[in-house]
């Protein structure tokens, strides 16, 4: 740490170059403060930064107000920061726990496993998890392979097949029941993961296990 640190090092990559363990006032590397500046989230996680006339530290992300350059410490982990007596920031809970993104997506996963049947948006999700819609987006399509979205349609469409075989419901009100209150829309959506209308599904599948049902009778 009391190596002073480099700006050019730290170029292109914002892992990189921050080794000081706490970077001293000294020497603020343009680029924490710029990052502090323009609440640049890609820098969570590399530093900490806190202002000595508030005595609180936020992470660079935060969306408080710029703080005046000579007011301003830099520390590479919260808990340095801490023990420099300082306390996180309400706004940016810097000593938040930050859920791995497995975790992150799991949790929003079991959310819609167990509400899909009813209105849910990007927006909603993104509310309960703590997230930006954005970032939840991305985050699930990488984890999970398909988007938010994709995923609540899939879940929706399996469960009609189930109720479209194991009751006479008008398709209209399957729809209703997986969440989807637009009929025509529940058919387009049914038909694009199916190949088929939800109404031609059910004759085709029921026929079949009826068949089915009747040569095991004969049997
Ligand atoms: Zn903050």
């Amino acid at each position: 740490m009391e190596k002073p640190n480099k700006p050019g090092g730290l170029e292109g990559s914002p892992a990189a170059g921050i080794a000081a363990s706490t970077i001293e006032t000294g020497s603020i590397p343009d680029e924490l403060w710029e990052a502090a500046v323009n609440n640049d989230a890609s820098y969570d996680g590399q530093f900490f930064y806190a202002v000595k006339t508030t005595g609180i530290f936020c992470r660079p992300s935060c969306k408080s107000r710029p703080p005046k350059k000579e007011n301003i410490r830099f520390f590479r982990t919260a808990d340095e920061a801490l023990s420099a007596k300082f306390r996180p920031c309400k706004r940016c809970k810097p000593t938040g726990e930050r859920l791995p993104d497995d975790e992150w997506i799991a949790a929003v996963t079991e959310y819609i496993d167990r509400s899909f049947t009813e209105a849910l948006s990007l927006d909603h999700l993104a509310g309960i998890s703590h997230g930006s819609p954005y970032h939840l987006h991305r985050t699930f399509k990488k984890v999970k392979g398909v988007t938010p979205i994709e995923y609540i349609h899939q879940k929706r469409v399996e469960l009609a097949k189930q109720l479209l075989l194991a009751t006479d419901k008008p398709v209209g009100e399957i729809g209703m029941d997986v969440g989807i209150s637009n009929t025509p829309y529940f058919i387009t959506l049914f038909k694009k993961k199916t190949g088929r209308t939800p109404a031609s599904y059910r004759q085709r599948y029921s026929d079949h296990r009826k068949e089915a049902t009747e040569h095991g009778k004969q049997d």
